[in-house]
């Protein structure tokens, strides 16, 4: 009999392992589980085009729904699996059926962290992590209502501008000193932060939620330490992601905050795979492990797992990179600015077209943040990948081009 791959979670992972296996040459069976309702799609345009009604359902969805059938890979959609044995080689679905593999594949990503204060079972306290999830908060962001956001994180930043795009107000509760704290240096959260304040978000950094508070079962505020209620009709919650690791974890595979991979993708099972946004992984620039929450990530831990089960060579590690769009803006960071010493800024931070190029004491880049400058980052990533040392004039002289500094 064919040997079978079984992959857990139905989402950018998983999907694009589906799919790339195929393309790696896997004639054997795949099949594919995913507890949403709906086959593999986009997450990132739910905060963005999505919420502005600019997306269609087709356009979100990865690949077209014929897409699996034609490629032999069988689509279980509202199917949860619950528990792994690993002696038996199976998994176990909600439902009471029993599943063997000969590899598995766990892609079950993040779910939204929750807040463990009074009031979070309001109607009207919302999250987003599923398409579901968007439904519901793009319901509540009508013209002229007043969307409280718990959290000044991608998610948070990244509505605040949707709703101010649809006529809905906005506010921003941050626990942090600034916005952005987990994935900008200061700076960038500085900008971030003024440019919302111009599109008339208001800010609030530095502040604890102590509770939502309501009127007939629905959130009407947020209550923060200092006793003041702000006002809202809705309260949308995004206060990070956690991975979803506890089925590897009751199955015994080691975990630490995600399941922790290899640069193949194996966890410590030969039998058994994770991907995407439930592993800790190999940051092999920086000589650390991390998550990495993000799509090229998923897609590039796909191609890791589909390339060492069809005995390809392992790809090259590439350099993490993330972006975000809000208003007009479009931020890109490329790798991630560990052990830095100084900053150099090229480009013009007021007119909102400039990179930050995080350097080691010996002038090793790091990290490149650019916004509205996507030659910077495209230069910057090739710059990183080869731990290229550079000069703050060389970086601020804009006579040298991208090109010159990438070569
Ligand atoms: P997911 O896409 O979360 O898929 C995991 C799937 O597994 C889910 O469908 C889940 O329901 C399912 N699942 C979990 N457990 C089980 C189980 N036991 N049985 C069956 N199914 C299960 N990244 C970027 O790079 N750029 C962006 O601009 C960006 N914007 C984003 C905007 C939003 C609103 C969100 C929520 C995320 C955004 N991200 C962005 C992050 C990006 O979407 C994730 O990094 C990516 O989706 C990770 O893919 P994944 O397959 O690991 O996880
Ligand atoms: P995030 O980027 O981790 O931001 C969450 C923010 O909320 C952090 O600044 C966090 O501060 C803050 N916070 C935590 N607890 C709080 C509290 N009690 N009160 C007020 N603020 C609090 O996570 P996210 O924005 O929720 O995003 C969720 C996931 O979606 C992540 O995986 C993210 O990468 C992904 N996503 C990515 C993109 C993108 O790449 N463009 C866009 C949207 C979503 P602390 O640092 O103090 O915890």
């Amino acid at each position: 009999m064919d040997q079978q791959i079984v992959i857990v979670g139905a989402g950018h992972a998983g999907g694009s392992a589906a799919a790339m296996l195929r393309q790696a040459g896997w004639t054997g069976g795949i099949t594919l589980i995913g507890d949403e309702p709906i086959p593999p799609y986009e997450r990132p345009p739910l905060s963005k085009a999505w919420l502005k009604g600019e997306a269609t359902a087709e356009s979100l969805a990865l690949r077209p729904a014929a897409f699996y059938p034609d490629s032999g890979i069988a689509l279980r959609l509202e199917t949860t699996v619950s528990a792994i044995d690993r002696a038996g080689k199976a998994v176990m679905l909600s439902g009471g059926t029993r599943l063997p593999y000969d590899i598995l594949i766990l892609a079950t990503g993040a779910r939204a962290r929750r807040l463990p204060i009074p009031g979070s079972d309001l109607q009207g306290v919302l999250e987003l992590r599923s398409a579901a999830d968007a439904d519901a908060l793009k319901a509540a962001l009508r013209p002229g209502a007043r969307l409280a956001v718990i959290g000044g994180g991608y998610i948070g930043l990244e509505v605040a501008a949707s709703a101010r795009a649809l006529g809905a107000e906005a506010v921003i509760v941050e626990r942090e000193s600034r916005v952005l704290a987990r994935v900008a240096c200061p700076l960038l959260s500085q900008f971030f932060h003024d440019f919302h304040v111009r599109q008339g978000v208001a800010i609030e950094t530095g502040v604890q939620v102590e509770a939502l508070t309501g009127t007939r079962g629905m959130v009407s505020g947020v209550r923060v330490g200092d006793g003041r209620v702000v006002a809202c009709d809705a309260a949308l919650v995004g206060v990070g992601a956690i991975a979803n690791d506890d089925l590897a974890r009751e199955a015994g595979l080691a975990c630490a905050n995600g399941i922790v991979v290899d640069l193949a993708a194996r966890t410590d099972d030969p039998a058994i795979y994770a991907i995407g946004d439930c592993t800790v992984r190999p940051l092999p620039l920086y000589g650390r492990t991390g998550r990495l929450e993000s799509v090229p990530n998923a897609l590039e831990q796909a191609k890791q797992a589909a390339h060492a089960i069809c005995g390809k060579p392992a790809p090259a590690p590439e350099v993490p990179w993330f972006w975000s769009d809000q208003y007009d803006l479009r931020l890109q960071i490329a790798g991630i600015p560990f052990d830095t010493a100084e900053i150099v800024v090229r480009g013009d931070v007021s007119a909102g077209k400039f990179a930050l190029f995080h350097l080691t004491d010996t002038g090793v880049v790091q990290a490149v943040e650019a916004v509205n400058a996507s030659m910077e980052f495209m230069g910057g990533r090739r710059i990183i990948a080869r731990r290229k040392a550079l000069t703050r004039a060389r970086i601020e002289d804009l006579s040298v081009s991208m090109q010159q500094l990438a070569a």
